[in-house]
This record gives structure tokens, C-alpha cells and sequence, in this order.
């Protein structure tokens, strides 16, 4: 790890905050509003639409392939999607190197949680999450009639495993998103291999690698799919949502022992991936250029989103995902709102880090408005 002291005081919150708290006007903010002399669109899906820095989506869109792949198979429409599923599953299998019966699509990875708390919480069950983590499986645990267990990150943001251990005593399920949203921190791969190796043999575990291509080269991490272990308990799941750039075409999948992935399908739509995405897909997982470029990007822009930060005196989390989260020192209700007003939608707040925004790395317009908008906020008084 490369947290410098000074990143690391701001991590624990003792950064800003000890000497002078900065006053900032909202008000002033929002009636300056939005600049009116853009050269080009930096909005979201809708031309004058706010800018979406909320979602974590990938603001470049798919890669040029994948677009062609998309027009592709609109002709494609009228036909149920089998021989795509198949297909695709079969394209996974291969490319993870596991058998086509332990792969499992998803209307995003989203439907491989449902189908997860279906088999394996609902009401006696328990399902462990981190505070915050992604909380999408939380919702679906809560309507199956489970137990929803939340256990804060430690100091550094990472898991604390031995209170999840401890939490996990009874059949259920432990959601470990890894990299983790909203943080974009680290679970070093070691520490989550004896984390699992100590639960109670009930108890299933779900890895959450939505951010995986991002977090590559980090020595603390390993994918659980690249390096499997031998256990059926353990489920992963990844998304085309982010680094591929199709979170509006909805797909993910899942990985796990055929035995596993035997007891989560009677939970699956009928025809859940439909024919156009599949065939996106294909191409998406071939790109290997297009996939490397994003995440160059990413990186760059990502660096591009700390200095700039930094220069203000401020010291976002180091980040392993397409994302930042920082510190603002103030609620993060009205810096959220600040932002709204200013039509740009960023993330918060996350309890218990009340104070926090999450940013989704936008493109270099897209940051200049987020630049502009915060600096609005009429920063008073100095700090360190
Ligand atoms: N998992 C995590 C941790 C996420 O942050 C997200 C999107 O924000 C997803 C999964 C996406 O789910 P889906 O594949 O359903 O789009």
C-alpha cells in the first residue's frame, strides 16, 4: 500500500477537520447554476441532463466493437435469445476455464443476488454485509425474510473479517464486494482466504467482482475466478455494467461449483438475456484491446481526479475502482445537493461515513463541470 501519511490522516478523517472547518455557501452555488457556453455535451443520457457521477457507470460508453456487435444483432429481435445463452455461457466457461455448468447469466449481476438470497436466505437466515458496502443484496435478503447483519469497515476501509466472521454463526450468506463500492478500497486476497476458510461450512459467500478490471494490478488482490478456490460455498459474480460499458443492457454472471449453481437457477428467469446483449457480449469479451483502453483511462483519469483534488487540499480514498469517494468534512446531504443543483448527481451520502461523496469518474468535461460546481462551494478559511 502507498497511503502517505497525509492520505492516510485524511482517510481516518483526522485530516481537514482538526484545525479549521471551511465554510462553504451553498447558496451561492446554486444560484450560479450551470454555465450556459458549453462547447460540447457533457451531460448523461439526455442532452441537458444532469451529469451522472452517480452510478459508477463507464461515462465513455462500449467500445466501438461492442456498438458494432450491438447493431448487429438488432435484426436478431424477433428470435428467444437460447442459442445466445448458450453461446455466451459457453464463451465465459471457456475464457474462465471452468465447466459450462458453473456459469450462471444474470439480468446483471444484480439477478445472480436475487437468485443467490433465493437459495440461500429467506427467513431463519442471515445475510452478513459490510457498512457501506453495494446494497442491492440487502434489499433482496430483506424481502426473502432474512436477517440483514451490517458490520463496518475498519480504519483503512477494508473488511473487518474477524467481526463478519464473528456475525456469520448461522446459515445465510456474507456479501464481500471486492473491490469495494462506495469505498474503492481492498480486501487483501489473503486475509479473505482464511476469512473463508474459518465460516461455518452453511455459510455461502458471495465475491461481488464488478470492479475487477480496475483493480488489476494491485498485489493485495487476486480474482477468485483467476485463482478459484476448491469450494462450493463460494460464489462470484462480474458485470458487464462498468469496464465493458453496458450497464443500460443489463447482464452479469456468476461462477460456482455446478452443485452451487445447480441450487441459484430454479431462481432465474425464464430467457433472462436477451438476444442483442448476448451478442454484445461476445464481442465485449474478445475486445481485449478495447478493455485495456478503458482501463488505461481509468487510470489517467483517475490520477487526473487526485490532483485535482489535492490541489484543494482535499485527499480522496485510493481507489481501485472507477470511482473516488472523499471526505468533504460536511454533511454530505447538502454537498449532494449542492451538486444536484447544479445539475451533477454524485453519490451519498454512506452511512456511517455521513461526511463522504462518492464521484464516478466522468470524461474530462464531465470533471472540469465537477471542478467548477465544487469550487463554487466558496471554500473559507484555510486548512491543511
Ligand atoms: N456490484 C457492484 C458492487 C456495483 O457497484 C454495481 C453497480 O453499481 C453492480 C454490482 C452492478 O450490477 P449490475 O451488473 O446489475 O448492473
Amino acid at each position: 500500500m502507498t497511503l502517505s501519511r497525509r492520505n492516510l490522516m485524511q482517510a481516518l478523517g483526522l485530516g481537514v477537520a482538526a484545525n479549521a472547518l471551511p465554510s462553504w455557501s451553498f447558496a451561492a452555488g446554486a444560484a450560479a447554476s450551470v454555465s450556459g457556453n458549453r462547447s460540447e455535451p457533457v451531460g448523461g443520457a439526455q442532452p441537458g441532463g444532469p451529469i451522472l457521477l452517480n452510478s459508477n457507470e463507464n461515462a465513455y460508453g462500449p467500445s466501438e466493437k461492442v456498438i458494432a456487435a450491438l447493431q448487429n444483432a438488432l435484426p436478431a429481435a424477433n428470435r428467444y435469445a437460447h442459442d445466445e445463452y448458450e453461446n455466451l455461457a459457453e464463451q465465459i466457461a471457456s475464457l474462465h476455464r471452468v465447466r459450462r455448468d458453473q456459469v450462471l447469466l444474470g439480468c446483471g449481476s444484480s439477478e445472480i443476488f436475487h437468485m443467490a438470497a433465493g437459495a440461500f436466505l429467506g427467513a431463519g437466515k442471515k445475510l452478513v454485509i459490510a457498512a457501506p458496502a453495494f446494497e442491492v443484496i440487502a434489499h433482496y435478503a430483506e424481502s426473502s425474510g432474512a436477517e440483514v447483519v451490517r458490520v463496518p469497515l475498519n480504519r483503512l476501509y477494508s473488511y473487518d473479517l474477524d467481526a463478519m466472521r464473528t456475525r456469520a454463526n448461522s446459515p445465510g450468506l456474507v456479501y464481500v464486494c471486492n473491490p469495494n463500492n462506495p469505498t474503492g478500497t481492498l480486501t487483501a486476497r489473503k486475509e479473505l482466504e482464511t476469512f473463508i476458510g474459518k465460516l461455518p461450512a452453511n455459510v455461502y459467500v458471495l465475491v461481488d467482482e464488478a470492479y475487477h478490471h480496475y483493480a488489476g494490478a494491485s498485489p493485495a488482490y487476486a480474482s477468485f475466478i483467476d485463482h478459484p478456490l476448491d469450494d462450493p460455498r463460494v460464489i462470484v459474480t462480474r458485470t458487464f455494467s462498468k469496464i465493458y460499458g453496458m450497464a443500460g443492457m443489463r447482464l452479469g454472471y456468476g461462477i460456482a461449483a455446478a452443485q452451487t449453481i445447480g441450487q441459484m437457477k430454479p431462481y432465474q428467469l425464464q430467457l433472462n438475456v436477451n438476444t442483442i446483449v448476448a451478442r454484445a457480449a461476445m464481442a465485449a469479451l474478445t475486445d481485449t484491446e478495447g478493455v485495456q483502453a478503458a482501463a488505461q483511462r481509468n487510470t489517467n483519469d483517475r490520477q487526473d481526479f487526485i490532483n485535482r483534488a489535492q490541489t484543494r487540499n482535499f485527499n480522496p480514498i485510493p481507489s481501485h475502482t472507477n470511482f473516488m469517494i472523499m471526505n468533504t468534512d460536511h454533511p454530505a446531504e447538502g454537498v449532494v445537493e449542492h451538486f444536484r443543483k447544479n445539475n451533477i448527481l454524485v453519490g451519498g451520502p454512506f452511512p456511517p461515513m455521513n461526511t463522504f461523496i462518492r464521484i464516478s469518474l466522468g470524461t474530462p468535461p464531465q470533471m472540469d463541470e465537477f471542478w467548477r460546481v465544487w469550487d463554487l462551494m466558496h471554500i473559507e478559511g484555510h486548512h491543511h
